[in-house]
Formats: structure tokens, sequence, C-alpha cells
């Protein structure tokens, strides 16, 4: 076969198992008319990505006139993905199969400042994670590392402003020991796209996810694509100034917006408390300086989500990370704050709310990056370097 026409064919493929993945069930009829390939484009090319266990038939569905058509479905089984979230203070890693559905998770709250004991620790708990994962075509498709810090288009983790991390070289060390594509993003970039493709925001082009933990970040989903910048580091919002002579920042600079509005600003206040945010959110049912404090955490953050509304005009805010779990006692002032100060055609049409799987939206975003990395490469074309078109 002719290379181009090769090269048409595996697109094809690509296409139809993209389809079936957002639509399914799907029979090949409404696979046809919805592409514009014709009947036998479609039947053939679907009898290999059923041979290639990429799909499989199941039962039938609606007649639209004449016999039930068979219908199609992904093989979420064909093979399984690991995700793994590291935070400043935690480390999540969950198996998924290939529709992000969960298979296995271990989180555990791990101070991760030293890069060696982080990265050893992560592999133990992707290994754990890894016995869980049944038989599958493909086994085990990628892993995917959301971190708090600037990572570049590459994967390159260029900085870690809350970790002392010496060395950042993930990416590297995971293909080595494991020998499948790793991806490594900014965490909250991560939180935006799982949010896209698993969570809130599905249905909405135009979003942004504030990554509210020890820091805050965010991901800017413009038009339906995820922006990532000049050089991939956009969307480090938390260190935005909301007061020029403020509280000094770990990254050098004055009044950044995480030192007034996230977990470790919240933290701060109670250093007695010995960092766990859980207990702190147990008091506050109790104690008003708790309570106090985590109001003052609602309003400074409506004042960033401000600015947020004001650059992006999304239609939806989600905040997610480990401060919405502080939901109800930081969300009337947060929506307070934002009601007083955002100029009113702008906010009637944001919709901000707390992300209802915050604690699977990295992981969720990861997932997705690697099944679509996977994906990608299964259908490209053979090098056709040096051939002529014939
Ligand atoms: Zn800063």
């Amino acid at each position: 076969m002719a290379a181009y026409q090769q090269t048409v064919k595996l697109a094809n493929k690509s296409i139809i198992l993209n389809t079936i993945r957002e639509q399914e069930p799907i029979s090949r009829a409404a696979l046809a008319q919805t592409l514009g390939l014709t009947k036998a484009t479609v039947s053939s090319l679907v009898e290999e990505l059923i041979n290639e266990q990429y799909c499989y038939q199941t039962g039938l569905g609606k007649s639209s006139g004449g016999r039930r058509p068979l219908m199609l479905q992904f093989n979420e089984k064909a093979g399984y993905s690991l995700s793994c979230d590291i935070g400043v203070n935690y480390i999540l890693t969950v198996l998924t199969d290939l529709r992000g559905s969960v298979i296995h998770e271990i989180s555990r709250s791990f101070d991760t400042n030293d890069f060696t004991r982080t990265v050893m620790e992560i592999k133990v708990m992707l290994d754990e994670c890894l016995v869980k994962a049944e038989n599958a075509p493909f086994g085990l498709v990628g892993i995917g590392f959301g971190v708090p810090g600037l990572v570049d288009k590459n994967g390159t983790i260029l900085t870690t402003p809350n970790l002392d991390w010496t060395q950042s070289n993930v990416k590297e060390i995971f293909e080595d020991q494991y020998g499948v594509p790793v991806v490594v993003t900014n965490e909250a970039n991560a939180g935006a796209y799982g949010e896209k493709t698993f969570g809130s925001a599905r249905h909405t082009s135009s979003f942004v996810y504030v990554s509210a933990g020890i820091g805050i970040g965010a991901g800017i989903v413009l038009d339906d694509r995820l922006v990532m910048g000049a050089g991939g580091l956009s969307g480090e919002i938390g260190h935005t100034t909301i007061k020029d002579e403020g509280r000094s920042c770990r990254c050098g600079s004055k009044g950044c917006w995480e030192m007034y509005a996230s977990e470790m600003a919240l933290l701060r206040s109670f250093p007695e408390n010995g960092h766990d945010l859980e207990n702190l959110l147990s008091k506050a049912e109790t104690d008003a300086a708790v309570r106090n404090a985590l109001e003052e955490i609602g309003y400074y953050l409506g004042v960033g989500l401000t600015n947020i509304i004001h650059t992006f005009n999304p239609e939806k805010i989600v905040i997610g990370n480990r401060l919405a779990k502080a939901e109800r006692f930081i969300a009337e002032a947060m929506y307070a704050s934002v009601k007083e100060r955002t100029l009113p055609q702008l906010y009637n049409q944001t919709d901000i709310s707390f992300s209802r799987s915050y604690y699977y939206a990295a992981p969720y975003g990861l997932t997705a990056f690697n099944i679509e990395t996977f994906l990608q490469k299964q259908f490209l074309p053979p090098a056709t370097a040096g051939s002529t078109p014939s």
C-alpha cells in the first residue's frame, strides 16, 4: 500500500476510535454518517480495531427502521495508566483503566522536599498500584506526573518554588525504570485537563481551574484548549501581586496571592496545629479564631478570582486541590468578595464552584494525557523518509 494511503487509513482508524470513545455506544452506520465515510470503509476499519482489541461489539442499539444495529464500545480494559500527583505534603498515585476509572489508588502524607526520598517513595507506591493491574493487551500505556512547580513544554521541571529540589529529572528516571512514555506537567494544568475531560467542566469551553493547595496555580482552558503560554509556564497565578508591599513570598516577591489565600496562608496562622488541614477544619466547628482565619482565606481567594474573571471572562471557575475541602467555611466570604469587586457584566457570566472531584482532578488530567499520547502514537504513520509518493 502506498505510504499516502497507509497514512490516510491510520488517520481514519484514529478518528473512528476517538469518535467511539466520545460517543459510545455507537453503531457503524452512525459512525459513517458522523464522519462522512462510506459504510464499507467504516466496517473494514472497525473490524481491524476490534481484532486489535481497541474496541468491542456490545448489545443491540435502537432501530431506526430496519434491523437493530450492533453497537461499538471503546475497550477500556485494553491497557491501564498510572498517574502520580506530587503535592508539597502528600503523594497520590492512581491506577486507572483507559476510560479513567480508578482501579487502585494510594494516598500518603509525605514531605516531598527531598527529591531522592520522594522518588523512592513514588516507586514503592507505583509498584503497589501495578500489583492490582490485570492482564491487558497493551499493558501499562504511560505514567503521568503532576508537580507543584514550573514545567516547560517538554516536561522538564524548571523550578519548584515550594520544594527544595536540587535535581528534577523525573521524566528520565521513570522512563528508564518503567520503559513507558512519561508525561510531566504542572499539577494545575493537569487538574484543568482532568476537569475538562472527566469532571465538572466537560461541557465548558472557557474555564479556569484554580488549584489551591500549599501554593496556588491555575490551569486555563480557552475555547477548548489548554493555554500553555510561550514556554508552557502560564498559570503561575499564585504569584500575582495582590498587596504591593505585602508578605514576602518564597518566589522572592512580596504580596503574592498565595501568601493570603492558600492552604499555606491558613496553616501559618496556627503553627501549633502541626500543619494538618484536616485537623484545623475539624477545630473550625468550635473555634471562632479558626473560623475567622478561614473566612479571611475566602475573602482573599475572592480577590484573586476577581482578577481571573476580569482577565479571561471564563464561563466557569473551578476551585480544586486541598482547599476545596474547606468549602463550607470559605465559600460565603469568597462569593461576597467576588461580587463586591467584579463588573456586573462579567460577574453574571461566570459560574464559580468547588471541584467535586478535586482529589482526582490532577490524576484524571494525567490519565487523559497518558491515554491521548498512547493512542496518538499507535496510529502514527510508519516513517516515510526517503520514499516518494507513487
Ligand atoms: Zn510569590
